[in-house]
């Protein structure tokens, strides 16, 4: 597994534990209590080039491809703060498929952690059918102007700049979508509501109300046609990202139980000196393994010009579940402290269960694996 990574991926990687441990665990709790966004820790991130893996050098980025992604969402989750993951999908966003006035305009105060970013796609009526967006985006002059509503959206409230996509073409299913930069001042946008939920409380989750939405029109990044195609195609390095956030709550997870089961005895002897404690050890790590090694397999291939669609969606669906059974064992071999505040691993299940929807769900995911292999790739 090691091998997958070069000497600077490793030292990136102790770096970001390091400040985890430091500067993120112990603030975790405070933050989610206050329902704070961890603005402190996003610049502090900022600061060590976490913000800016998926940027262009040139833009202020340190350009670190889709196993940078891996090890920011994989330290960070395991230190209890996932937040920079829609963040690194929008600026991944721009960066491929913006021309260079824009990136030169959005991306630095992006990769500095001065602002930070928003993907806006979900409609209160459609999600995993993005093709049948709602959403309009109407040419008038040097405007579109874009109405609609956007549901679920991470960091909607603190965002600046959001990339928003919308039909510029209604009679058409997803060669009618284009992609927007829309800044949060931008008339006619209005921050909606944010949602409760069940976990992740202090990354916001809020809707997005476009009235008459006046978009410059030189801010279209992704055209019509095969453009919302090809942008799906970086959703690639998002699942890798979304499933080393996996990885890393459930490794997390991991290592407390661990140590409670050496500390907590019942009927004579630590409960890591019973069997059936045992084995849920054994089967926790032999999953967080696995799912760590896929993460980094597809990240590899990925950042190596490998077409890695069937391993990335493998890679998300298993992460996904497989975070959900180790976080729920780890609950368990707490006993029911596992299921107080205080050990945390609640906290772990309930964050946790929110990245199985974003980047495609399991099962859209066992869709696209099977289409894959159906045509022999
Ligand atoms: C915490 C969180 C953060 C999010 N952040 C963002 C964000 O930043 N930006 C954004 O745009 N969206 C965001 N979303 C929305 C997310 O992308 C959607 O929830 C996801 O795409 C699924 O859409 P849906 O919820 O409308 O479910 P639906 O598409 O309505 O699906 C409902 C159920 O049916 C299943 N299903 C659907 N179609 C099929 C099929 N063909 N075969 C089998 N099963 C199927 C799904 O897997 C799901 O279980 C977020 C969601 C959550 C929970």
């Amino acid at each position: 597994m090691e091998a997958l990574l070069t000497d600077e991926q490793k030292m990136f990687r102790q770096t970001l534990r390091d400040f985890g441990e430091k500067e993120i665990k112990p603030h975790v709790r405070a933050y989610i209590e206050k329902k704070e966004f961890p603005w402190e820790v996003i610049r502090k991130l900022a600061k060590l080039g976490a913000l800016g893996v998926t940027i262009p050098v040139a833009y202020g980025g340190t350009e670190a491809g889709a196993m940078g992604v891996v090890i920011v969402m994989e330290e960070t989750a395991r230190a209890g703060i996932r937040a920079p993951l829609t963040h690194l999908g929008a600026t991944r966003n721009i960066s491929e498929f913006a021309n260079h006035e824009l990136k030169q305009k959005y991306l630095p105060p992006l990769a500095s952690g001065e602002k930070i970013a928003a993907y806006a796609q979900t409609e209160p009526s459609v999600g995993s059918d993005a093709a049948a967006m709602r959403m309009t985006a109407e040419l008038n002059g040097d405007y579109y102007y874009l109405n609609g509503t956007k549901v679920f959206i991470t960091n909607g409230e603190v965002a600046s700049t959001f990339v928003v996509l919308a039909k510029t073409d209604k009679s058409k299913k997803a060669e009618g979508i284009s992609g927007f930069i829309v800044e949060r001042e931008f008339p006619g946008f209005i921050i909606g509501k944010r949602e409760k939920k069940m976990g992740s409380e202090l990354i916001p989750s809020n809707e997005l109300i476009f009235e008459n939405c006046r978009v410059p029109r030189e801010n279209l990044f992704v055209s019509q046609g095969d453009g919302f195609k090809k942008m799906m195609g970086s959703f690639n390095g998002e699942r890798c990202g979304n499933s080393a956030a996996c990885v890393g709550l459930a490794q997390a997870a991991f290592e407390r139980a661990l140590r409670y089961s050496q500390e907590r005895e019942t009927f004579g002897k630590p409960i890591a000196q019973h069997q059936g404690i045992q084995w849920m050890l054994a089967d926790m790590a032999i999953q967080v393994r696995a799912g760590r090694l896929m993460t980094y397999d597809a990240a590899y291939k990925l950042d190596h010009g490998i077409r890695a669609v069937k391993e990335s969606a493998m890679t998300k669906a298993y992460c996904n579940e497989m975070s959900q059974r180790v976080i729920n064992m780890a609950i368990q071999i707490h006993g029911g402290y596992g299921y107080m505040e205080d050990y945390e691993v609640e906290r772990m299940y309930r964050d946790v269960r929110g990245l199985a929807f974003g980047g495609g769900t399991p099962q859209i995911l066992r869709s696209r694996i099977a289409y894959e292999l159906i045509r022999g790739r």
